[in-house]
């Protein structure tokens, strides 16, 4: 895999798309600047070395130039948190972007206006990726985020830069770590998958169950196999055009010696609701008028088990509604079985979404081995799917 280390940038400008997509408040203050921050090593590589740095984002979905959409508005705490006075192009394209690029002298940082003020960069617009080429010598991605999408910036750029080109350090990362869980993993691999629907997650279910010992299903995806199983589930989320499917899976695994592990009880309420009434009852014998919003206690009880005794952990959605507080706990304390095997050596994939927000929510994000940047990128790799920024990298 070439990555930036595979370089010397002396005297040479990289054009590094990074992933500065930031949430910013009402009056344009960045609330979580986490992305920044993780462009660092690239940025502080290059500049290392004697070189200088492009950077290129996107920032939400405007329509065409809207102010409210523009860089400029994080240049300020993007320049604090590098430590470098960052310069910026009003626009990334044309006269301006070209005169900035040329000015750039070792050392220095510039940032171009928000690609997607063109729709030829989510088009990918060969054209556009010509230009944005012409800016620098080396190309980087390090933008895991976009890294599914064939946009100018992520994918199509790269084939100006025949040899030129390489992956940043944090898409290396993550491309790293998702290896070490599927392709390079220490035995016995779990997986535990969670989240509301067995729908969305049914290609990546049928794509890891070639790689992994155990595979935990919980969360709202839970019932469908229960009711496929001939369960009562009250009123639990359900898919019941999924059962058949359900079964199949079920099956696949048997065929493939996968242990699977669903939940025996849960925890059931009267409503959607925080403060529904609330009840622990078997997974299979939910009453009418109720539904699982959680995880039992016998049911933890058999997940820390497995995890426990895990090498590789990967963990892909909450196994609970833990948005909402009475309902939080069963993903909770997964988050907490997990971080104990880590502890204990295992190595712990975090990816794919809502079970992302949720470590970050419960302070957990620093006892994985590694937590994820991309939701869908991350979703898409664990499908199988070869995305099209990485394979333009490696082209
Ligand atoms: P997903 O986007 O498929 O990973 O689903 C994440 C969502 O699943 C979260 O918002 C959870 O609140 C929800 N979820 C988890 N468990 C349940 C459940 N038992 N019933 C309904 N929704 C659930």
């Amino acid at each position: 895999m070439k990555t930036l280390d595979n370089f010397d940038f002396k005297d040479k400008k990289a054009l590094i798309r990074v992933d500065f997509n930031v949430p910013l408040d009402d009056d344009f203050n960045i609330t979580d600047a986490t992305r920044i921050e993780a462009a660092k090593p690239t940025i502080e590589k290059v500049l290392f070395d004697g070189g200088s740095v492009i950077l290129m984002s996107h920032l939400g979905r405007p329509k065409g130039k809207e102010d409210k959409y523009s860089l400029k508005h994080i240049l300020t705490k993007t320049s604090e948190t590098l430590g470098v006075d960052v310069k910026f192009a009003d626009d990334s394209r044309g006269d301006v972007a070209k005169k900035a690029a040329e000015d750039l002298k070792p050392g220095e940082i510039l940032l171009l206006e928000n690609l997607r003020f063109y729709k030829e960069e989510e088009a990918g617009d060969e054209d556009f990726a010509k230009e944005l080429a012409s800016l620098g010598d080396i190309y980087v991605n390090d933008a895991f985020g976009t890294a599914h999408r064939a946009h100018a910036s992520t994918t199509i750029v790269a084939k100006f830069f025949a040899e030129k080109k390489c992956f940043g350090y944090l898409l290396a990362k993550e491309i790293e770590s998702l290896n070490k869980v599927l392709n390079d993993s220490k035995k016995p691999v779990t997986a535990i998958l969670g989240g509301s629907k067995v729908s969305t997650k049914i290609t990546v279910i049928e794509n890891i169950l070639d790689k992994v010992d155990h595979m935990i299903l919980g969360g709202g995806m839970t019932y469908t196999f229960i009711k496929a199983q001939g369960g009562e589930v009250g009123d639990s989320i359900c898919e019941t055009d999924k059962l058949d499917l359900a079964l199949e899976i079920l099956e696949k695994a048997k065929q493939k010696g996968v242990q699977v592990h669903i939940p025996v009880d849960v925890l059931a309420a009267d409503d959607f609701n925080n403060d529904a009434k609330t009840k622990i009852v078997d997974v299979d014998k939910i009453p009418q008028g109720w539904q699982g919003l959680d995880a039992g206690r016998k049911t933890l009880e058999n997940f820390k088990k497995v995890i426990l005794e895990s090498k590789t952990i990967l963990w892909n959605g909450p196994i609970g509604v833990f948005e909402m507080e009475n309902f939080a706990n069963g993903t909770i304390e997964l988050g907490n079985y997990i971080a104990e095997a880590t502890e204990n050596g295992a190595f712990s994939l975090v990816g794919g979404g809502d079970s992302v927000s949720a470590v970050k929510q419960f302070g957990l994000e620093p006892k994985m081995s590694y937590v994820s940047t991309g939701g869908g990128a991350m979703l898409e790799m664990l499908e199988g799917r070869t995305l099209p920024g990485i394979a333009a990298i490696l082209e």
